[in-house]
């Protein structure tokens, strides 16, 4: 479930080197919406990033220069984050900053306590254009990825979608400190589960503990869903990115 979209070179890059992108590279290009003049980041032969200019889109291919040198891939991590569908457009937000922060998979999902995705989108309309605003911060922040975000689930059929090491973040007393949590860990996929506004229920931290999820705290202060998704992120890229 890595983020897709990469742009990936056959050839080494360098400045004002232009070049045809075609095949799986022109396919990449057109997940992020190019037009003419636009920049992106792709990644050459040595897994070196380089920012270029799309300067014709043709049927089937594109040509491109590239700029400027943006320097080693920095990070294999892979963050998945399963958030539980929260209200108004938080999606939306949680969606933009982790995207700047580096995830490479969202699912949302309904839990016992969160809304559903048609309650959502009878107040809101907007679910659709959650791809949109993953491209959008993807391009801002330059990363050479999209994450992908994946089609709304029930909590049940979410758990099975946990990989290397799981945490579910919890509000509770009782629960381990984040930082102490990740210290010596070395694993290259996280995956973390936030809850929705009103909390998980105590069968639902069950059902995760089972599937393997630890409950891991961000502190004494209890933090709106986006907030505890975007610091968890943050956190792990923080202490797991290379
Ligand atoms: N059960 C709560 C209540 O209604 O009092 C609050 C739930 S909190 C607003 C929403 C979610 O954010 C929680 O399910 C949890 O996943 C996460 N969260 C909030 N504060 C947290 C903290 N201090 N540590 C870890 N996770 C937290």
């Amino acid at each position: 479930m890595t983020g897709h979209g990469e742009i990936r070179l056959d050839s080494k890059g360098a400045i004002e080197k232009a070049l045809r992108l075609e095949g799986p590279a022109f396919d990449s290009l057109l997940l992020w919406a190019p037009r003419a003049g636009a920049a992106f980041t792709v990644i050459d032969s040595d897994d070196t990033l380089f920012r270029a200019r799309l300067l014709e889109l043709k049927e089937g291919s594109a040509d491109i220069v590239i700029f400027e040198e943006v320097g080693k891939i920095d990070s294999s991590l892979e963050v998945i984050l399963l958030q539980a569908l929260p209200e108004k457009e938080r999606m939306e937000l949680i969606i933009q900053k982790t995207t700047e922060l580096g995830v490479t998979a969202i699912i949302p999902f309904k839990s016992e306590k969160s809304i559903s995705i048609g309650e959502r989108d009878a107040r809101q309309r907007k679910s659709h254009k959650w791809d949109e605003v993953a491209l959008k911060a993807a391009k801002q922040s330059r990363r050479p990825d999209i994450p992908q975000i994946l089609p709304f689930r029930s909590f049940k059929d979410t758990l099975t979608h946990g990989r290397g090491l799981k945490i579910l973040l919890s509000e509770r007393p009782d629960a381990v400190g984040l930082k102490e949590f990740l210290r010596g860990k070395k694993d290259r996929t996280v995956t973390i589960l936030v809850g929705p506004e009103g909390g998980f229920t105590e069968k639902e931290v069950e059902e995760a503990t089972e599937a393997g999820f630890t409950p891991v705290s961000l502190g004494k202060r209890i933090l709106r869903t986006e907030t505890a998704a975007i610091v968890a992120v943050g956190i792990v890229g923080y202490e797991m990115g290379e």
